[in-house]
């Protein structure tokens, strides 16, 4: 096709072409196709494919020790964006795996079968069968390491019963000085021991990698311990002899009583954190007074740092305290502006009545005067003039009062639109409050809130391959309990539901308010027979601690419906098979669980 160069054209002849190959409209497979027209060379080596290259890294095997060097090496070049430090390794290591072919498999196979069926004395076949699962469930997929112990094998079922064990011995006995570890004088050729045997290189690798990685991570915050597990690591990887073993041993004991410190210290660390927040926050109830929200928000804050602390404890708790603190600084604003009003109000008064106060003495001097002036007078001209004067002085001061008065009205006018513009904060508060993720009302999440947790538990669900339990649950007969008690007490019986939900389930159990009376609880690592269980116990807890509406003991129960998500699920389908389970139960009777 002729190379079109106007960006349009090749737009259209794109999007032509896709339609043409039937190829689906994704952004890749347009740029694609528009390269292609445009004559663009492909360019590939520009940006580090990093997530295609961990995907890479999480596929490949991590049994034998080989393998797992390789992959710390992919790790490390991956952190790097080292293209040649991926490459190379994962070259040589494949070339080097594809030398295996040059084990000897054919003659060995051969050999086994041959083996196999003769006779030989004290190797009945049922013993051989078992020493060939052992062999072949300790290999793994290590051709190599498989090889060489089918070769054993084999060799020991050819010699006689004493000779063979003498080969299990020495296997055992090597391996053991290999690792350092005082060889046992109860060490008899017996399976189990020299199986225990075969997997002591895995143990030394497995304690590597847990110096390497595992110790060296928790203590990202001393430098100094983590270099020490580091080199303990590389120690513990090349000790070869009897008398380095032992220093070793000596050395890692006593690294580990430090460690035990370090532990203790960080123990007391988070401890004293913990009750320096908990002080935090009793101040901060202490300071406000008479604002339900942010009482009920601290409240639950102090109630969640009370208990048990985990990671989502204290996320729970920042968010929480993020609200407080956006709340509180809204509050703040409003109340500058309300002091300010009022500073305004009281100055324009007091300069008010100062003005009054002056005009009226000045009103009693002249009058004084005038009373005098007309005490003096001799005659009618005389009064004339003084009467004059104090009409005059008399119009003035009430022209002045007039004024006051409007000037006061005025600023009463002020004042009023001031308390207006506070009331409409508090309202617009109040609206925003609603879009955090905590219902006001119960303090449960609201479906925002919950929406954003849904989206982590799934994840966390999937990562760790475990179940992931969704519930509905609805109050019965709450209607009633309205209509009778009013709704105010409805409200409280909310509250109460909620509380007694969250004391009786784990603090890693999520509730949230899906609409009036009707509540959903996620229970991660939790099958749904526990699930329904766990449900059973809050309705148990229930009928255990009563409502008190105005001193009458008002039973709260309520229906609910369980299902664990699964692979496929969105949320929307979770919710609504948990619905369903929960309609099962109201028409089966309500105050009962039922399973999806
Ligand atoms: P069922 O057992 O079938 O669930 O009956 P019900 O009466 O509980 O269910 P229905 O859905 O008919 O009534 C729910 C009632 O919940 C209606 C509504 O007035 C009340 N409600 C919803 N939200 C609130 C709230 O925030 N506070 C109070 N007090 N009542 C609420
Ligand atoms: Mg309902
Ligand atoms: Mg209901």
């Amino acid at each position: 096709m002729a190379t079109l160069t106007n960006p349009a054209e090749i737009a259209r002849e794109t999007l032509k072409q896709m339609m043409i190959r039937r190829m689906a409209p994704s952004p890749d497979n347009y740029r694609a196709i528009y390269n292609e027209i445009a004559g663009i060379p492909e360019k590939t080596a520009e940006v580090f494919p990093e997530r295609e290259l961990k995907a890479l890294l999480l596929l490949l095997p991590k049994e034998t020790p080989a393998q797992q060097g390789l992959a710390r090496q992919l790790d490390q070049a991956l952190k790097n964006q080292d293209w040649d430090g991926y490459r190379k390794p994962l070259a040589d290591f494949i070339r080097e795996h594809s030398s295996e072919s040059d084990l000897a498999w054919g003659e060995l196979i051969a050999e086994f079968l041959q083996q196999w069926e003769t006779k030989q004395s004290g190797f009945t076949q049922a013993r051989k069968r078992e020493s060939l699962d052992r062999v072949l469930s300790a290999s793994g997929r290590n051709s190599e390491l498989l090889f060489g112990r089918l070769q054993n094998l084999t060799r020991s079922w050819s010699m006689d019963e004493t000779a063979a064990n003498d080969i299990e011995l020495a296997d055992e006995a090597r391996e053991a000085a290999a690792t350092g570890a005082a060889a046992s004088p109860h060490a008899t050729a017996g399976a189990p021991l020299s199986r225990a045997s075969e997997l002591l290189p895995e143990l030394r690798e497995t304690f590597v990698f847990t110096l390497e990685t595992i110790v060296t991570a928790l203590l990202d915050d001393e430098p100094e311990f983590a270099a020490q597990a580091r080199a303990f690591a590389t120690a513990v990887r090349g000790a070869s002899t009897l008398k380095a073993v032992q220093t070793l041993l000596a050395d890692i004991r006593r690294f580990a009583f430090q460690l035990e410190f370090v532990a203790e210290d960080r123990a007391e660390l988070r401890t004293g954190l913990l009750k320096l927040l908990q002080l935090m926050i009793e101040n901060i109830s202490e300071l406000v007074v008479d604002d339900r929200w942010l009482n009920g928000q601290i409240g639950m804050v102090r109630e969640i740092v009370g208990r048990p602390m985990n990671l989502r404890t204290i996320n729970d708790a920042e968010q929480r305290l993020k609200e407080i603190i956006f709340k509180q600084s809204q509050l703040k604003h409003s109340l500058v502006e309300a002091k300010e009003a009022l500073k305004q109000l009281l100055t324009g008064f007091v300069d008010h009545l100062a003005d009054f106060a002056d005009s009226t003495s000045d009103y009693h001097d002249k009058i004084e005067h005038c009373a005098e002036k007309i005490s003096q007078a001799n005659d009618i001209t005389q009064l004339e003039d003084v009467l004059d004067e104090v009409i005059r002085e008399t119009r003035i001061i009430q022209l002045n009062a007039q004024r006051s008065r409007d000037d006061l009205r005025a600023t009463k006018q002020r004042v009023a639109a001031a308390e207006q513009r506070i009331n409409e904060l508090q309202d617009e508060l109040d609206r925003a409050s609603q879009l955090v993720r905590h219902d006001q009302l119960t303090g449960a999440l609201n479906r925002r809130g919950l929406d954003e947790i849904y989206e982590n538990e799934v994840a966390r669900a999937r990562r760790r391959r475990s179940p992931l339990c969704v519930a509905l649950l609805d109050i019965d007969n709450f209607k009633k309990l309205n209509d009778a008690h009013g709704h105010d007490t409805g409200d409280a019986a909310l509250i109460h539901l909620v509380s007694v939900i969250r004391e009786t389930l784990r603090p890693q159990d999520t509730l949230a308010r899906f609409g009036g009376e009707e509540f959903i609880i996620l229970l991660p690592d939790t099958p749904a027979e526990d699930a329904a269980k766990a449900l059973t116990r809050v309705q148990r807890e229930l009928t255990r601690r009563y409502f008190l509406a105005n001193n009458e003991k008002l039973l709260i129960t309520f229906s609910a419906g369980v299902t664990e998500v699964r692979a496929d699920d969105t949320q929307a389908a979770a919710v609504k098979r948990a619905d369903e389970a929960m309609y099962t139960a109201k028409t089966a009777g309500k105050n009962r669980v039922v399973s999806a």
